[in-house]
């Protein structure tokens, strides 16, 4: 079994190529729940409905957010009801939204995951980080934000000095998930905002070190592919390149794949880790995708 760290942009790409290669059953994608939360109304998990839309072929792969073609009257009846909602739900999306919502009246995040997964005739297991809620809070330069209101509102415009979020309990299962796969991949996320608060559950580091692990940097030169990753690698302290993204990931980690573009750190990253591919990582065609699949899992397997 391979399982994949996933946030809710970079890695779900990712999962596009891995899953026309490996067999989806044999899959486990453990996913950020971190900034999960009710947004008008309905509980909001961004990243495991990312992973859900994915999974099942329906992404809408500009935004990576929501279903593809969807229609958003419901979100327009809102604003002319001068109850604008900060999220852009749409119509098919919201409905998962609300399925879910009720869903967890009587069963867990990952019960309620698991139906959906069920419905949308997906065979991976797509493993919440947690069943417990949580906090993320944005320390800027204008005070301190809602990760959503950081992200949304304010367009992660502000000055990133510092981040806080709530210690939560791994999900049941997801320690011996990672115990028992063949090796873990952890996608080019966000390492601060989706991957630490997966690293910072209780025995995920120890669980990583028994296994084979490999990771894809998110980071090129010295910027993200897309978003805000570099302002928080820099609030945090940590060098915004793949060197940084190394450090972070070093004490479990035993292959790093990097982009063709930073080829000139190769030296300096054998130092930090075993095994340093180099490859183009940017993905913006299928067959992008599937070629880095097909790297990462020669590269660990
Ligand atoms: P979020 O949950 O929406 O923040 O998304 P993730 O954390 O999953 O992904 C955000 C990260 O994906 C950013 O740091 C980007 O640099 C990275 N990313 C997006 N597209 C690509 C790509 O094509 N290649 C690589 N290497 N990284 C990417």
């Amino acid at each position: 079994m391979i399982t994949v760290l996933s946030g809710g942009t970079g890695t779900p790409k990712l999962l596009q190529g891995i899953k026309e290669i490996v067999d989806p059953s044999d899959l486990s994608i453990i996913v950020n729940t971190l900034e999960n939360d009710y947004f008008a109304g309905v509980y909001v998990s961004a990243d495991i409905d990312t992973v859900l839309y994915t999974m099942a072929g329906m992404i809408n792969e500009e935004v990576w957010y929501g279903v593809r073609n969807d229609t958003f009257t419901t979100h327009e009846r809102l604003e002319e009801l001068s109850c604008p909602e900060l999220l852009r739900i749409g119509d098919i999306d919201r409905a998962t939204k609300i399925q879910k919502t009720l869903l967890m009246q009587n069963h867990s995040l990952q019960e309620s995951v698991d139906i959906q997964a069920g419905h949308m005739g997906i065979t991976s297991k797509i493993i919440p980080m947690s069943n417990e809620n949580s906090e993320i809070k944005i320390i800027t330069d204008i005070g301190e934000l809602e990760f959503h209101d950081f992200l949304i509102k304010h367009q992660s415009e502000p000055e990133v000095l510092d981040l806080k979020f709530s210690e939560v309990a791994p999900a049941e299962g997801l320690i011996d998930t990672i115990r028992n796969s063949d090796a873990v991949i952890i996608g080019p996320s966000n390492p601060i905002t989706s991957i630490l608060p997966i690293l910072s559950l209780k025995g995920v580091k120890d669980a990583l070190k028994e296994v084979p692990v490999i990771a894809v940097s998110p980071i090129i030169g010295n910027d993200s592919v897309s978003g805000p990753a570099a302002k928080f690698m820099n609030a945090m302290g940590i060098e915004v390149s793949s060197i940084g993204v190394a450090n972070l990931y070093k004490d479990f980690l035993d292959a790093i794949v990097i982009d063709s573009q930073d080829e000139n750190l190769k030296s300096a990253l054998g130092e930090i880790i075993n095994k340093v591919i180099i490859t183009n990582t940017i993905m913006n065609t299928l067959d992008t995708k599937k070629e880095l699949a097909e790297k990462i899992l020669e590269g660990i397997l």
